[in-house]
């Protein structure tokens, strides 16, 4: 064959094989000659020695290796998801060699399971591959219709109140709502409206969001809808600053919402309002008194003190940011909340961002639609329509929306439908779709002309290591990358930390602390990523590969069993041996073991022994009674829980 004819000494056989041993002519041996006909290719060393046939083959073949197209361009058409088949059937590539790739990321994806767009745009660039996104929604000119920036009028702020437990805020709302609001009519529709509009003294009106804390703020943040323009801290003067009060700052940090603080209950005689300001200061909160720009006004939400002074602030604080919007436009609203309500069906209450929303309007609302039967406002009065910054309640929808989903006006009802099936489908594509943690979420949306930032939120055993964690992860910035600490404290992990994770794209730290099983659920359901640890450099060199983009936790620890020490016994010479019950899962002998105390860790370490009744056993599950020791332990305590993991090494990520 020509091939053999290439093969250097196969024609040649004078015993000189040495150029190379054999093989073809690489494109290394390939010399440019000076233009002159065949002579313009050329060989160097051993291969010059050729017959003239040979060589006009090889320059033929050689030729053609320099005109030859260069390796066909793939182009990769993006949607929402591909599946893994599709998208190495895009590429020319092998099924398997996607998986692998997919595996060295992580990501443990079958060839019909599908992908995000994110992930496969990751993966095409690895392959070469070019890669075009196309947005395939329909009636996106629809979807995404913006304000006519002529048209823009004032709207009225919306406002949210969040706070510690008790420190007033539903007697702040109900203030408002019962000396502003005119109360329906007599007969008229009782329905709770939950936002509401109020005539402040001095003429303008605000709208309150009548679901308080800073839960259902950073929840409906989460489903991307930023409801709040402006939010009003609730600190009861008689308490001050309270763990929860910290933890709304926290959120209304993240949010990034201008806040007004209202001292509230000053009417109390154990009132303190200075120490609330030079509390809020250690929160770096600094009030206009104390030399910052944070408006602070005192009041009683019970004796109504100085509630016109508060709208006044808040109103100030509205005519910076200059809140406007376009009344003509089809509507645009955001869902507060949803239900389904006896003989009227499913209803939402709703605040419109955009337009006029009139009766008869068809719409499209998350993954459902409709049509516009009926307007009732927060007094409890039907009308006819509502303007940007107005609150109301909507009748006329075929299924329950969620809080914080989008609403838009749309020209005809099959195209509302159309876009709710389009909508329900994609979500069933996500759902079906391997899921990314929100660290890879991070990656995926990073940009290297910007300086990354990593959002952490921090929980810790005891204030001493939240404090040193927070000195040592502070110290982590250069130009390229940074953390930001959205809220650090002591205590387990709750769900409120999972939905700021969620809404924020934060990695949650916890040092010596535990998530229980609901919270672990919720982060496994919103792909928030946990990371435990019980050493704190480890906690560093762990933030720093993965903020240098080397995603390699060494190590990566897989929880395998709860059980509850119920009973402690000591046996031989003074060891403890703690009788336990399986709550969770599997107990194995050979793994890992954490104590908890109040999900605080108080050992880690090995297990002594292992027994199921009086044998010893390799491992125990299923709700069963055990008894274990500790390897060199003996501090137990009934009470006590014992929590088993596994080590698995995980090859670098990313
Ligand atoms: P929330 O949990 O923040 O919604 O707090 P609430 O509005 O339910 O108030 C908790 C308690 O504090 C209730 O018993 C209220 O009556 C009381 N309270 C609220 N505001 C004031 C106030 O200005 N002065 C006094 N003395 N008590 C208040």
């Amino acid at each position: 064959s020509d091939d053999e004819d290439l093969r250097p000494g196969n024609k040649f056989a004078n015993g000189k094989r040495d150029f190379k041993k054999s093989g073809k002519i690489s494109l290394h041996d390939i010399v440019m000659g000076d233009g002159e006909d065949d002579d313009e290719i050329g060989l160097r060393g051993a291969n010059r020695r050729r017959s003239e046939a040979s060589l006009k083959r090889f320059r033929e073949k050689a030729r053609a290796i320099f005109t030859a197209p260069a390796k066909v361009e793939r182009t990769v058409t993006l949607g929402d998801t591909i599946t893994v088949k599709d998208l190495a059937a895009a590429m020319a590539e092998k099924v398997g060699n996607v998986i692998k790739k997919l595996m060295e990321m992580g990501m443990m994806a079958s060839q019909n399971q599908s992908i995000d767009a994110d992930t496969a745009e990751l993966i095409a660039t690895e392959f070469g591959a070019t890669v075009k996104r196309v947005d395939a929604k329909p009636y996106a000119d629809q979807m995404e219709r913006m304000p006519d920036p002529a048209k823009l009028q004032p709207r009225a702020p919306v406002v949210t109140v969040v706070g510690h437990v008790d420190h007033g805020k539903t007697s702040l709302l109900d203030a408002f709502r019962n000396a502003n609001v005119v109360a329906g009519e007599a007969g008229g529709i009782t329905q709770h409206v939950s936002s509401y509009e109020v005539k402040t003294k001095s003429g303008p009106m605000i709208t309150f969001l009548d679901t308080p804390g800073h839960e259902t703020f950073t929840a409906m943040r989460a489903r991307g809808a930023q409801m709040a323009d402006i939010v009003v801290l609730v600190v009861a003067a008689n308490d001050s600053i309270m763990p929860q009060t910290v933890e709304a700052i926290n959120h209304i940090r993240a949010a990034n919402v201008p806040f007004i603080v209202a001292i509230n209950k000053i009417d109390l005689p154990e009132a303190n309002a200075q120490k609330v300001k030079l509390d809020l200061l250690q929160q770096e909160v600094q009030v206009e008194e104390m030399g910052g720009d944070v408006q602070a006004v005192e009041i009683s939400a019970t004796k109504k003190i100085n509630l016109d002074k508060l709208e006044d602030a808040i109103l100030l604080q509205a005519e910076m940011m200059e809140l406007t919007a376009d009344p003509e436009m089809p509507a645009v609203a955001h869902v507060v909340e949803a239900k389904m309500e006896k003989g009227l069906g499913a209803v939402a209450t709703i605040l419109v961002r955009q337009g006029t929303l009139k009766i008869g309007d068809v719409f499209v609302v998350g993954e459902t639609f409709g049509r516009v039967r009926g307007l009732i406002n927060s007094a409890g009065m039907r009308v006819k329509s509502v303007k940007p910054g107005q609150p109301v309640m909507v009748l006329g929808l075929d299924a329950v929306p969620n809080a914080g989903d989008e609403l838009r006006v749309m020209e005809t009802e099959s195209q509302t439908r159309e876009v709710a099936q389009y909508r329900m489908q994609k979500a069933r594509d996500k759902a079906n779709a391997v899921k990314r943690s929100s660290l890879e979420e991070l990656f995926a949306r990073r940009d290297d002309s910007k300086k990354l930032t990593l959002p952490i939120i921090l929980r810790a055993d005891v204030q001493g290591s939240v404090e040193a964690i927070t000195d040592m992860l502070g110290e982590i910035n250069s130009d390229k990358a940074g953390v930001e600490i959205l809220s650090a404290g002591v205590g387990q992990i709750t769900e409120g930390d999972i939905r700021l994770a969620a809404a924020s794209h934060a990695v949650i730290i916890a040092f010596n602390v535990r998530a229980d099983a609901a919270v672990r659920d919720m982060a496994r359901g919103s792909n928030v990523d946990i990371r435990y640890h019980s050493v704190v450099y480890r906690i560093t060199d762990e933030i720093k590969e993965i903020l240098s983009g080397k995603l390699a936790p060494e190590r990566r620890e897989n929880f395998i069993g709860y059980a509850d020490v119920i009973q402690l016994f000591t046996v031989g010479k003074g060891t403890r041996v703690a009788g336990c019950r399986m709550t969770e899962g599997t107990i194995k002998k050979d793994a890992f073991v954490r104590l908890l105390r109040n999900n605080v860790v108080i050992y880690d370490g090995k297990i002594g022994e292992l027994r199921r009744e009086k044998n010893e056993v390799k491992e125990v599950s299923g709700g069963v009674e055990f008894g274990m020791s500790f390897d060199k332990y003996n501090d137990l305590k009934e009470g006590d829980r014992v929590e088993c993991y596994e080590v698995e090494e995980i090859k670098a990520k990313l």
